[in-house]
């Protein structure tokens, strides 16, 4: 929570919840990427928050961007980003969308497999390539699974494809998972990223990239390691396994560059019992997983949650949205404790909520519009 973001909240006059985000924690965040990995490039994670502010700030700072789709291509280049500033880092792209995002100057693309290699051999001849391999995701608090990359033996078959279609196969990506507490996380992937480029090398193949992905934390409510500290650990291990033949890296974070920077304020809509003798309330806010909360599927993402009332005590409560969907009830398994003179009608705060609330939030389910959003 910043000066400004209370400064603005204090004055806001209109009604429902809405995310206010502070672009100077931005700015910030940015610069202590760049601090903590200096020779490294900066792909933000569009997806997280693309506010065209957020974008136009960091195209202004020198960042390039990650994007998983052509709108997201387009909103890049309309914040002032040129072409080779952009990846398209989804795996998973048509045929036509590789054709039009090559059409706007695009040349680096993602791949796992080798019928996507064929696609980009087709739609952008000559462009560059790396492949994703799969990373267990384990410390991650939203692991990404086994949807997106190969096994590392793959990934050397899959460059080689490349090669021999006329593209540059030109590195190794992963991602640890995100909200990644484990700052040894990147170790295991870097390992096998060296031995891709081994094998690469022996048939006669120079990879010169390795795209380290995102998964650096926000705070939520346990503390997490600083960014210096990621930026050490992941030294350490490129220097492990690469030796003094350092490959060029970039990353790409999301929430580690937005996360911080958002507040949402919401309202209490309904303070419940399922039954008098019961020790838990309900808490109903004006906003649930489908108003931009849907990280909390789970339980997984615990957002800190402040309200007028802190000093009291504090009973346990189930926190719950405003829709007619039983699946809209945040934290139940684990009750979050409010204080016990919550009432009607208050106003909460729900911080680090500037990545992944805005994009997640429903055009209008049950009527409710979508997570409004101010960018300071
Ligand atoms: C979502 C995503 C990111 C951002 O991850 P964070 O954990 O939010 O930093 C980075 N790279 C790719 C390919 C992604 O899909």
């Amino acid at each position: 929570m910043t000066a400004r973001i209370r400064e603005f909240l204090r004055n806001r006059r209109d009604d429902g919840p809405c995310m206010v985000l502070d672009l100077d924690v931005v700015r910030d965040n940015y610069n202590a990427f760049a601090r903590a990995l200096p020779d490294t490039r900066v792909f933000y994670a569009v997806k997280a928050n693309p506010a065209p502010e957020v974008l136009h700030l960091l195209a202004k700072l020198g960042s390039c961007f990650d994007c998983a789709s052509v709108a997201e291509i387009e909103m890049a280049l309309a914040a002032g980003a040129t072409a080779e500033r952009i990846s398209f880092g989804n795996t998973i792209k048509k045929e036509r969308d590789v054709a039009r995002a090559h059409a706007l100057g695009v040349r680096l693309f993602a791949v796992d497999c080798t019928a996507e290699v064929e696609k980009i051999a087709r739609a952008a001849p000559g462009s560059k390539v790396f492949c994703r391999i799969l990373c267990d995701g384990a410390g991650a608090e939203w692991p990404l699974s086994r949807k997106f990359g190969c096994v590392p033996e793959m990934a050397t078959d899959v460059l080689e494809h490349a090669h021999r279609l006329g593209l540059e196969a030109y590195g190794v990506s992963f991602h640890v998972g995100s909200q990644q507490s484990n700052t040894g996380a990147w170790d295991q992937a870097l390992a096998s990223a060296s031995a891709i480029f081994r094998e690469c090398a022996e048939r006669g193949i120079r990879l010169s990239m390795v795209n380290l992905g995102g998964g650096f934390p926000t705070k939520y409510l346990k503390p997490v390691p600083g960014v210096q500290s990621y930026g050490n650990a992941i030294f350490q291990a490129l220097s492990k396994h690469f030796g003094n033949r350092l490959p060029e890296t970039i990353i790409e974070p999301g929430r580690g560059m937005v996360g911080n920077a958002g507040v949402i304020e919401a309202e209490v809509v309904l303070v419940s019992k399922k039954a008098e003798a019961d020790e838990v309330r309900w808490v109903y806010l004006d906003i649930g997983k489908f108003g931009g909360l849907a990280e909390t599927m789970d339980e997984s993402i615990r957002y800190p949650i402040r309200t007028d009332h802190d000093g009291d005590d504090k009973v346990p409560c189930v926190l719950a949205g405003p829709t007619c969907d039983s699946a809209d009830v945040m934290y139940e398994k684990t009750p979050y404790w409010l204080p016990v003179s919550l009432e009607i009608g208050d106003k909460v705060l729900i911080e680090g909520t500037g990545a992944y609330t805005t994009t997640y939030s429903a055009v209008a389910f049950n009527g409710f519009p979508p997570l409004r959003s101010y960018v300071i």
